[in-house]
């Protein structure tokens, strides 16, 4: 049997980064640049005010305080979006906006706070003040933003490979960037296996549970970014098995969840051993032992096939170790590690299992430190229990297991993807 890491090799191998697409750049959240992002244009184009005040001859205001303000006379107003056309000369001064270019001749802003205009403004009347107190001094180039400051023209401000987030969405649109070419998101088929199976919108007849798995995949799916198909239930037969693996020829990736153990019904790693190509089944991890992985006819494709195992925790965590890393790395995306912490742990966990278990936890910061306590009976068929963690404790195999107090290494189910500590 393959330990962890050799199973998640070889699944790494066997999947490529994906080609690339161009899209609006709000849907770009989460993907990678594939290509490096040049502006051509200057942010900000102009030079342009900090502040709200008056933009003056740093020369002019030499001396003034509050006793002995200096005058200046005002010209002109300009507002963000417009442009003055007059020049601040000797004695004058332009009421200026933030955000307002800079006229000629000004090389600083004094902000309103420091001058007389808010006295000097005529509520009742639209008229500009003709003249305004200056209390401080100005330094050359104080309260204003220099054009390019923010974006070079012609240079590189975003690289190849960058993941994009909220402020890599802002940038591209200050850049006037509509569109963006990114890798693509992979499609990933799945379907669930069971005779006992029922769609969560029909009645449950004896005997029978509700299809949990296709939904907590799919969420999973979408979580680290990419698109579910979710083609239902196959029964346990392999004319029903076979035709929905055919409705999966379009997919990145196919997931199947059930019929990989040893039971009579369990057709899905026959099927693939027979019809695709098998590289490996089973993982010395708890919960998830039966995983297949393989890979099996698509159109003008091989998909990579990961039979997850039918047990609603055990899939979900399958999915994290061997998935996930997966998918990020078709996404084009280099930090395929889940964020991780030590934590002490305050439980005592036997592991006579011969294999590495991953028991669902709930991580808390206490004094500095991180504490991991197990969610309650860690069966893996108990969804609850993935449900009330928020981390996956390691107890590794051969220890004997771990004792409370010990420290332990936790994944962190919840953390963002691209912390890296
Ligand atoms: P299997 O590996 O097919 O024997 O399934 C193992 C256990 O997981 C059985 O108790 C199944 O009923 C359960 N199971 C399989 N598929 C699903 C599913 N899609 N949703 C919820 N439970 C499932
Ligand atoms: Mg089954």
């Amino acid at each position: 049997m393959l330990s962890v890491e050799e199973a998640l090799q070889k699944i790494l191998d066997a999947v490529d980064v994906l080609d690339t697409e161009t899209v609006p750049i709000l849907e770009s959240l989460g993907q990678v640049l594939a290509e490096d992002v040049i502006s051509d244009i200057t942010v900000p184009p102009l030079d342009n005010s900090a502040m709200d005040g008056y933009a003056v001859r740093s020369i002019d205001t030499q001396g003034a305080t509050e006793k002995i303000p200096k005058i200046l006379k005002i010209i002109d107003t300009v507002i963000a979006g417009g442009i003055s056309k007059k020049e601040v000369t000797p004695g004058t001064a332009i009421r200026i906006m933030t955000g307002a270019p800079i006229p000629p001749g000004a090389d600083s802003v004094v902000q309103f706070e420091d001058t007389d205009d808010p006295k000097n403004k005529d509520a009742s009347s639209n008229q500009t003040p003709v003249q305004v107190k200056v209390f401080t001094e100005t330094k050359i180039g104080q309260s204003i933003r220099h054009a390019g400051e923010d974006v070079a023209k012609g240079k590189t401000s975003l690289k190849k490979g960058t993941v994009i987030r909220p402020a890599e969405i802002g940038l591209m649109a200050s850049m006037g960037h509509s569109r963006v070419k990114v890798i693509r998101r992979p499609v990933v088929a799945i379907i669930s296996t069971g005779n006992e199976l029922v769609e969560i919108d029909k009645p449950p007849a004896e005997g029978k549970i509700y299809d949990s798995n296709s939904y907590s995949i799919a969420g999973l799916v979408k979580r680290y970014g990419c698109i579910p198909k979710m083609l239902g239930i196959a029964r346990d037969n392999e004319k029903d098995l076979v035709k929905k693996l055919k409705q999966a020829q379009d997919a990145d990736m196919l997931l199947t969840t059930g019929g990989v153990s040893m039971g009579d019904y369990d057709m899905v790693k026959d099927i693939l051993a027979r019809d695709g190509e098998m590289v490996f089944w089973k993982v010395r991890v708890k919960p998830g032992k039966p995983l297949a992985f393989g890979r099996i006819k698509g159109k003008n494709k091989s998909i990579p096939h990961l039979g997850l195992p039918g047990n609603a925790a055990s899939c979900m965590v399958s999915f994290e170790l061997f998935v996930r890393p997966a998918l990020l790395k078709m996404m084009g995306k280099n930090n395929l590690v889940k964020p991780t912490v030590e934590a002490i742990i305050e439980d005592t966990v036997k592991n006579d299992a011969g294999r590495r278990i991953y028991d669902r936890a709930i991580i808390e910061k206490r004094d500095g430190h991180y504490y991991a306590r197990l969610t309650g009976p860690q069966g893996s068929g108990i969804l609850t229990s993935m449900s009330l963690a928020n981390g996956l404790v390691l107890i590794p195999e051969e220890s004997g297991g771990v004792k409370k107090g010990d420290t332990v290494q936790v994944l962190m189910l919840d953390w963002n993807e691209e912390v890296n500590i």
